[in-house]
C-alpha cells in the first residue's frame, strides 16, 4: 500500500467587522503538533473527523496548527500572517505532503485582508502545486472565487445550529483520502447570489434552509456529485464577498457542477423573503416570559450574541428583567472582567453593589447597578457536553450574582452559552429556572430547545442584531436584498 501524507490544520473565526474588539494569535490559543490530537482526539469535532478516518484508513497526517477564537473584530494583520506562514512552512518543511485539509470558517477577515481564507488557500496553493487542498467549512462561510479557486472541494456544515462539524470533516477526510488513491477527482465551483439575508431565520429545521438542503440532498443523490452545500451569508462583515452562496463539488465534471449551483441558486434566491422573521420588543418578551404559568422560557438576546462578533455584555434585556421583578431568572453570560474580579474580592455568600455589563461600546445598553449575594465563582472551565461534544470550554473567570432571583453569570471572557454545561458549572441547573436570559442567536437551540417551553427572540440592541438597516455598509456589492430588491 502506498503511504500517503496529509498536512491538517485549522484557522477559524468569524469577523463581525463592526466590533471595536481587535482579536489577536492569543485570542486563538492555537495548539500546534501533537496538542492538535491529544485536545481533538475522540471529539465530535471537524479534526476529531479527520483523525478518525486517517487513523482507520492509515494515512499519515501531519499536525500544524489549529487556531480558532471567539467570534470579534478584525484580527491583527501580522497574526493572521502568522497563522498562514506556519502552515505553509510546515508544508515546506515535511518530507513529503500528498494533500492538504484544512478546517477553516469562511467568514474571517484581517487586517488589510478582507479575504483570509482566501489569500491562506492562494499561499498553500502556492505551495503544494496540483495536490489536492480540501476545506471543511462553516454554513457562514463567504464564498469568493478566490476560495474556489484555490481549492479543490468544500463541505460546509449542514445544520444550524451546527451539529454536524463532525460528520463534515469525515466526509472531507473521506473525499482525501478517496483522491490520493485516484478513485476521485474533486472540482469545485460556486454561485454567489445578490442577497444578504440576516441569521435569525437560516436554521435548518424550519423556514427556507429546509426546502434548499432538501434540493441538495436530491442533487447529491446523482452520479458524480460528491457534495452541495449551501452559504445563506454572515452579515456582519463590510466586505465585498458578503452575499448567499452555494456550492457544488463533483468528480471531474464542471458543467454538471456549474448546472447544480444555478439550479440550487435560483431557488435561493426565489425563497429569499422568508429568510425575514420578525422579533419581539423587550418589554413585551419580559412580560410574557413572566406570565408563562410553565418554564423555562427562554429569552434569546440575539442581537448580542458572542457567535456573531457581539461582546456579550449588553444590558437593556436585564435592566428590563430587573425592572419588571421577574423571579427564577438564570442569565449566561454577562461579560465583564472587572465585575468578576470584584466578586471574587467580595468572596462567595456576601453582598455587594457594582456596576455590570455594557462596557465594551456604546451599542449594548449603559452599564447597570446591581445589588445582590455572590454565589459561586468558578475557574470557568468546563467540557462541552452540546455540539463540540467533548472539546474543552474556558470562558476565564466566573462568578455569579444573585440579583432577587435573577442569577447572572459574569465572565471574564466574551461567551455565547450554547451549552447548557456553562449553567451547570456555575451551580445553576437551567432546568429548574423559569426564564433564561441568553446571549445566543440560534446555537443554543440544539441543547436547550429539548427542554424549555417557549423561545423568544428579542429586539434588543447589538452588533448582531437581524435589523441590517441599522449598520452602514461601504464595501456591500450593491444591489444586494434585503437593501434593494433588483436582482
Ligand atoms: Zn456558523
Amino acid at each position: 500500500m502506498p503511504d500517503f501524507h496529509v498536512l491538517i490544520g485549522m484557522m477559524s473565526h468569524e469577523t463581525n467587522t463592526f466590533s471595536t474588539v481587535k482579536t489577536t494569535l492569543e485570542d486563538f490559543r492555537p495548539l500546534y503538533g501533537q496538542e492538535i490530537v491529544e485536545n481533538f482526539r475522540n471529539t465530535k469535532s471537524g479534526i476529531g473527523g479527520y483523525i478518525d478516518v486517517f487513523e482507520k484508513e492509515e494515512i499519515e497526517y501531519i499536525p500544524t496548527i489549529a487556531a480558532s477564537a471567539t467570534p470579534a473584530g478584525e484580527l491583527i494583520n501580522e497574526d493572521f500572517w502568522f497563522i498562514v506562514n506556519y502552515i505553509t512552512s510546515g508544508i515546506k518543511k515535511a518530507k513529503k505532503i500528498d494533500g492538504v485539509l484544512l478546517a477553516l470558517h469562511g467568514a474571517m477577515v484581517a487586517q488589510g485582508v478582507p479575504e483570509a481564507e482566501g489569500t491562506l488557500l492562494k499561499e498553500v496553493k502556492k505551495v503544494v502545486g496540483n495536490k489536492p487542498v480540501i476545506i471543511t467549512l462553516d454554513l457562514h462561510g463567504l464564498i469568493s472565487d478566490m476560495m474556489t479557486e484555490n481549492c479543490d472541494a468544500i463541505f460546509g456544515y449542514d445544520t444550524n445550529p451546527h451539529v454536524d462539524m463532525y460528520e463534515r470533516g469525515v466526509e472531507a477526510a473521506e473525499t482525501m483520502v478517496k483522491t490520493l488513491r485516484g478513485k476521485l477527482k474533486p472540482i469545485v465551483t460556486h454561485r454567489k447570489l445578490p442577497m444578504v439575508p440576516p441569521t435569525i431565520n437560516q436554521r435548518t429545521t424550519e423556514g427556507p434552509m429546509v426546502k434548499l438542503l432538501e434540493t441538495a440532498r436530491k442533487m447529491e443523490q446523482q452520479r458524480n456529485v460528491i457534495n452541495v452545500c449551501i452559504f445563506p451569508a454572515f452579515p456582519y462583515a463590510d466586505v465585498k464577498r458578503v452575499g448567499s452562496a452555494v456550492v457544488a463539488v463533483t468528480n471531474n465534471d464542471y458543467k454538471l457542477a456549474q448546472k447544480l449551483v444555478d439550479e440550487l441558486g435560483e431557488q435561493m434566491w426565489n425563497l429569499r423573503e422568508e429568510f425575514l422573521k420578525p422579533l419581539t420588543p423587550i418589554d413585551e418578551a419580559v412580560l410574557t416570559a413572566i406570565k408563562e404559568t410553565q418554564g423555562p422560557i427562554i429569552l434569546a438576546d440575539v442581537a448580542d450574541n458572542p457567535g456573531g462578533g457581539a461582546p456579550g455584555d449588553g444590558t437593556e434585556i436585564l435592566k428590563e428583567l430587573i425592572k419588571q421583578k421577574a423571579k427564577n431568572v438564570g442569565v449566561a453570560c454577562i461579560k465583564d472582567p472587572e465585575a468578576v474580579n470584584k466578586a471574587i474580592e467580595t468572596g462567595v455568600r456576601n453582598n455587594i453593589t457594582m456596576m455590570i455589563g455594557g462596557k465594551t461600546d456604546d451599542f449594548h445598553g449603559e452599564p447597570i447597578e446591581v445589588t445582590g449575594k455572590i454565589r459561586t465563582i468558578t475557574d470557568g472551565k468546563f467540557i462541552h457536553r452540546a455540539m463540540s461534544i467533548g472539546v474543552p470550554a474556558d470562558v476565564g473567570k466566573t462568578a455569579v450574582i444573585d440579583v432577587n432571583g435573577i442569577e447572572i453569570i459574569l465572565s471574564e471572557k466574551s461567551h455565547a452559552p450554547n451549552d447548557p454545561e456553562i449553567f451547570r458549572r456555575n451551580g445553576i441547573e437551567p432546568t429548574d429556572k423559569k426564564i433564561i436570559l441568553l446571549k445566543s442567536r440560534g446555537h443554543f437551540r440544539a441543547a436547550y430547545e429539548p427542554f424549555s417551553k417557549k423561545i423568544i427572540e428579542v429586539d434588543a440592541p447589538g452588533l448582531t442584531t437581524p435589523n441590517l438597516q441599522l449598520f452602514t455598509y461601504n464595501n456591500l456589492p450593491r444591489p444586494i436584498w434585503p437593501f434593494e430588491t433588483t436582482k
